[in-house]
């Protein structure tokens, strides 16, 4: 091609540009859906009771590549208890000024505790608000919940509780009760006993 016809063929790549459909989103105003298995911020998720499902055993913290996550675990007493098990995580803490949302932490977490949620809204103008605690990580009550500390509601014996709680979560109309959404269509839980 003759070299004067070099900056035709740049305005040309221009032109055909103009015609074509546009993909700008008038963010924040209009949101496109993420994907389905997006990797947006974490959540700590609850027994159909209402215990917690983290029991503080650090694994996510450790399995981090970012170091990322902080935990401090207790024991739960018989007066005081957060989880079913012996312990539960008193402390969590994600710093998202470190998370690259790998999901590293997800598949090391032993009781499906911390997933992952579709939200990608994490931007924030102090580095203090972007260290989650757990208090904001861990999932609203759902109707028929209870906020622990409370006993275990869900049978008498460990393997009740767990054979019972894992039924409930499968019967749940959102995502089988895998990742537990705060959004949602949500079912009132046939929980056995009452509040403490
Ligand atoms: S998503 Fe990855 S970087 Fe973020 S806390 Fe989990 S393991 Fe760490
Ligand atoms: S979130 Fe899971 S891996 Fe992390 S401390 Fe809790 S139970 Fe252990």
């Amino acid at each position: 091609m003759p070299e004067f016809l070099n900056s035709v063929k740049g305005f040309g790549v221009t032109f055909r540009q103009m015609f074509k459909k546009v993909d700008t989103v008038q963010y924040p105003e209009e949101k496109n859906p993420t994907a389905p298995r997006y990797h947006g911020r974490h959540q700590l998720n609850r027994w159909p009771d209402g215990l917690e499902k983290c029991i503080g055993c650090e694994l996510c913290a450790w399995a981090c590549p970012a170091d990322a996550i902080y935990v401090e675990g207790a024991d739960n007493t018989a007066d005081e208890r957060y989880s079913p098990g012996e312990r539960y995580g008193r402390v969590y803490q994600i710093n998202y000024l470190r998370c690259i949302l790998c999901g590293l932490c997800v598949e090391a977490c032993p009781t499906r505790a911390l997933t992952m949620t579709n939200d990608y809204e994490l931007a924030d103008d102090s580095r203090e608000s972007l260290i989650w605690t757990k208090e904001q990580l861990v999932v609203p009550l759902l109707p028929g919940m209870e906020q622990p500390p409370h006993p275990m509601r869900l049978g008498e014996t460990e393997e009740d509780y767990y054979a019972l709680g894992a039924k409930l979560a499968d019967s749940r109309p959102d995502d089988g009760g895998r990742n537990p959404v705060q959004e949602g269509p949500v079912q009132d839980w046939p929980v056995q006993g009452g509040s403490s």
